[in-house]
């Protein structure tokens, strides 16, 4: 028995043979002349399941039923409080079901399970809960300035959305879509990647299990090319929200202009992490490993350019080389792991190619730079830290997403808050320091939708979330969500009898 069976039987699961879409409550049957896909486990690159491709066809199918669920009103219609009672019930059973979710997505995305469980999954279920708060508290608008009238405005859910989630944390991010559009009444089709379907599709089970209405969510499933091409370009959905990267995004924006369907789009940063003299050493040194190396490095909100200052510089890279290298990189399913196998084997190479075009380009590797030769036959990187001279290189300007690292020494604040700002992306930024100038001026200066002062990684869900310049269109966040998933209605009403023009009698 291989240990991706052994964790499998210990949880007393089965997994589908051929795992297909999920619309109207059901299981799409498994068709013999569908196109399959292998789903393989990152950890040793075994096949665990096949994946059944839904065609143009079987898009459309789903988005119908979308359609008529959000036509029946049964949730489009239901009360706030039905509607907070389904996400709560939801979010316990996803609490109480942390195991077995951890374990399936660490099957399909080699994330570290003990990782997964601990923070990734308490997220989907704290997503849920927090829209749940939200949908009780949120309200519309009342102007009154306007004299013999009354201006209400009122929001209505805008219909089915089209929902796209990448591998790279498939139950953090596709929970808070679900969440960002269902809490307001709509519908939607899901699409996860091809690589992670499973933990989605539980998820979505466990909302059902929790009273959402059998068809509110469909999932289908399927490449982007296929799939993901279909349904971007259906003419019946009403909102794309898509997390992703740039080059899909632009296919999937050329797609949606044919409808006008707004879109949403999360997609990739480059972000800087810097590091001042006058920081706290310790915490700097914990937070950049971290804000690099979560994940196995497969996340968008990577501090991927460290920028040291010239006066810590030697010390700073000699400390986090040495920790980079006592990283524990192995087998995600060891609950000891800290840095796992990339999601899927054309990814671990396209990894392996970067690093090979930054030692081309004159970066001086420190520590990894190859897929280990030790750890079988899954799709490992090991922890690679390069130090750059030139922010120009293709390491500092394009997103690697794996645990790979450069950093950049500066002499001064203004150079350093230039190298950050010298990327087309604009996610997020770090800045290590105790000078209250030098985190104000990076506060006021980086072009980043979220920025952490002497932290790593905390997220807040009240606050807004997304990109500046090419790492996205639009935000996460309550209020963002509700103007994104609704649509708003000004109604004027009399008070009164204000006076009305008199068309068609003529005075004398
Ligand atoms: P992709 O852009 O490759 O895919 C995202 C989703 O779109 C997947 O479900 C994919 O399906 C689908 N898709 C692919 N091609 C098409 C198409 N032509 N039409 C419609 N859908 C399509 O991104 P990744 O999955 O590789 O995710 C990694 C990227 O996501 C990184 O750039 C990362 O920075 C970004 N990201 C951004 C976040 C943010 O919040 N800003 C958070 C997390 C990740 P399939 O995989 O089956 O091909």
């Amino acid at each position: 028995m291989t240990t991706v069976d052994q964790a499998i039987a210990d949880q007393g699961l089965t997994l589908p043979e051929v795992i297909t879409g999920y619309v109207g409550g059901e299981s799409v049957p498994v068709e013999s002349n569908a196109n399959q896909h292998a789903v393989t486990f990152p950890g040793t690159g075994e096949q665990i399941a096949s994946l059944q491709e839904d065609d143009a066809a079987a898009v459309a199918n789903a988005v119908a039923c979308a359609r008529n669920s959000f036509e029946s009103g049964e949730w489009s219609n239901a009360s706030t409080a039905a509607r907070q009672a389904v996400f709560r019930r939801a979010a316990n059973l996803i609490r109480a079901h942390a195991t077995e979710l951890a374990l399936l997505e660490c099957l399909c995305a080699g994330l570290p399970s003990s990782h997964l469980a601990s923070r990734q999954v308490p997220r989907a279920a704290d997503n849920l809960d927090f829209f749940a708060d939200y949908i009780g508290v949120m309200a519309g608008e009342t102007f009154e300035q306007m004299s013999g009238y009354q201006t209400t405005v009122t929001r209505q859910p805008a219909g089915v959305a089209a929902l796209f989630a990448p591998w790279n944390a498939p139950l953090a991010l596709a929970s808070m879509q679900i969440a960002s559009s269902l809490a307001f009444g709509n519908t939607c089709v899901l699409k996860p990647s091809e690589y992670t379907p499973l933990s989605i599709l539980r998820m979505v089970k466990l909302l059902e299990e929790a009273g959402l209405p059998a068809g509110t969510i469909g999932v289908i499933n399927g490449s982007g090319a296929v799939t993901g091409a279909a349904l971007a370009s259906s003419f019946d959905i009403d909102r794309i929200a898509f997390t992703g990267g740039g080059a899909t995004a632009r296919q999937v924006m050329a797609a949606a202009s044919e409808h006008l369907t707004p879109v949403h789009f999360e997609l990739g940063g480059k972000s800087a992490n810097i590091v001042f003299d006058d920081a706290n050493f310790e915490r700097a040194l914990d937070g950049s490993l971290v804000n690099i190396f979560s994940n196995s490095g497969q996340i968008c909100i990577a501090g991927s350019r460290i920028l040291v200052q010239r006066g810590i510089a030697e010390r700073f890279m000699t400390a986090f080389v040495a920790r980079t290298r006592s990283l524990t990189i192995g087998d995600p399913l060891d609950p000891t792991t800290e840095v796992g196998p990339m999601a899927f084997k054309a990814h671990q190479l396209r990894i392996l190619d970067h690093i090979a075009r930054a030692t081309n380009e004159g970066a001086t590797l420190l520590c990894g730079g190859k897929a280990p030769t030790n750890l079988g036959s899954g799709y490992f990187i090991a922890p690679t830290v390069f130090q750059v001279e030139s922010n120009n290189l293709s390491l500092c300007q394009e997103e690697v997403f794996g645990p790979v690292v450069s950093i950049q020494i500066f002499d001064d604040a203004d150079e350093a808050l230039s190298l950050a700002n010298d990327s087309r992306f604009g996610l997020v930024g770090y800045c290590w320091t105790n000078s209250l100038a030098h985190a104000q001026a990076f506060q006021r200066q980086v072009d980043a939708g979220t920025l952490w002062i002497n932290t790593p990684l905390a997220r807040d869900l009240r606050a807004p979330f997304g990109g500046f310049k090419e790492s996205g269109i639009g935000r996460d966040g309550p209020r963002q969500a509700a103007d994104f998933f609704t649509e708003e209605k000004a109604t004027i009403s009399a008070l009164g009898n204000p006076p009305i023009r008199k068309l068609g009698q003529l005075s004398d």
